[in-house]
C-alpha cells in the first residue's frame, strides 16, 4: 500500500517557507522502525508507532448518513463519510516544533469550519506529522498537550493521530505516505475512500491520494506555487473548504 519511498516529495515539508519544518539531516538511529508499517496503539503510545487518540465518547453520533438526510448516492467522486484535517497551518498557526499550548492559535475560519462539520454530524479528525518527537525536539507529552488545547479552542474533533518518527524513518505514516489517513479512518469506521483530507502542502494530498481519500489544498502564505498546481482540488480558505464538502455531501453542487 505504501508502495516505494517517494523522494519526489521528501523535499516538500522542509520548503514550505516560513515556518519550515527544518528537515536538517541527523543522523539518527533509525534501528528498528519498521519500514512501511503502521502500527497503532490507543493510548500510551510506544515512541515508533503512529500515534492514536480517540476523543469519541463510547457511544459517539452514528454515521451520517443516519443523520435523517438521504445518503448521497455513491458518485465517482465518493460519498463523504469525515473530513480529516491537517494539523500546523491548516487548522492552527504553524509554529514549527511547538511544545506549547500558549502558541495554538487556530487560524482564521477553522473553528467556524469545525462547527458547521459537527453541525452537520461528520466525523472530523487530525492528521499530523509530528517529526520533532522523533528528532528528539518534543516529546510525545508535548505533543499532546498541544493537540488538547487546539481541539478545546476547536470545539473538539473526533479523532487525533500523528507520527512521531523523522523522516529517515521510513515509516508509512509520514505523510506524503497513507498510513495516518487510513488510520484515522478505520478508528472513525469509515472507509479512507470516503475521506476528505484538507491540508495546506502537497504532502497532505498526496497522503490522501494515497490512501485512496481526496485531497483538498488550502495554501497559505507558505504553499509553494508548484504544490498549488499540482494539487487536484483547492479551496482559497478553510471555510470554503468545508463548504464546498458540505454541498456535496448534502448531494448538491458547491
Ligand atoms: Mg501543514
Ligand atoms: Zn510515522
Amino acid at each position: 500500500m505504501t508502495g516505494a519511498p517517494a523522494p519526489s516529495v521528501s523535499g516538500v515539508i522542509p520548503t514550505t517557507g516560513r515556518a519550515r519544518r527544518a528537515d536538517r539531516p541527523r543522523a539518527l538511529a533509525a534501528a528498528g522502525l519498521p519500514t512501511g508499517e503502521v502500527a497503532v496503539v490507543d493510548d500510551r503510545p510506544p515512541e515508533r508507532v503512529a500515534v492514536v487518540d480517540d476523543r469519541r465518547q463510547p457511544t459517539g453520533p452514528p454515521p451520517p448518513e443516519a443523520a435523517g438526510e438521504p445518503r448521497p448516492r455513491p458518485s465517482r467522486h465518493g460519498r463523504v463519510a469525515a473530513v480529516l484535517f491537517d494539523r500546523d497551518g491548516t487548522l492552527v498557526e504553524d509554529v514549527p516544533y511547538n511544545g506549547d499550548p500558549t502558541r495554538v492559535h487556530p487560524l482564521p475560519g477553522a473553528r467556524q469550519a469545525l462547527d458547521l462539520l459537527r453541525a452537520a454530524g461528520l466525523p472530523t479528525g487530525v492528521v499530523s506529522n509530528q517529526s520533532g518527537i522523533g528528532r528528539g525536539l518534543l516529546t510525545d507529552t508535548d505533543v499532546r498537550r498541544v493537540n488538547d488545547r487546539a481541539n478545546a479552542l476547536l470545539g473538539g474533533l473526533d479523532i487525533w493521530v500523528y507520527c512521531p518518527h523523522p523522516p529517515e524513518a521510513g515509516c508509512g505514516c509520514r505523510k506524503p505516505r497513507p498510513g495516518l489517513v487510513v488510520e484515522a479512518a478505520r478508528r472513525l469506521s469509515v472507509a479512507p475512500s470516503d475521506c476528505v483530507v484538507i491540508g495546506d502542502i502537497a504532502a497532505d494530498v498526496q497522503a490522501a491520494r494515497a490512501a485512496g481519500a481526496r485531497g483538498v489544498l488550502v495554501p497559505n502564505a507558505a504553499t509553494l506555487p508548484a504544490e498549488v498546481e499540482a494539487a487536484p482540488t483547492t479551496a482559497p480558505d478553510l471555510l470554503t473548504a468545508v463548504r464546498r464538502i458540505l454541498a456535496e455531501a448534502r448531494g448538491g453542487h458547491p
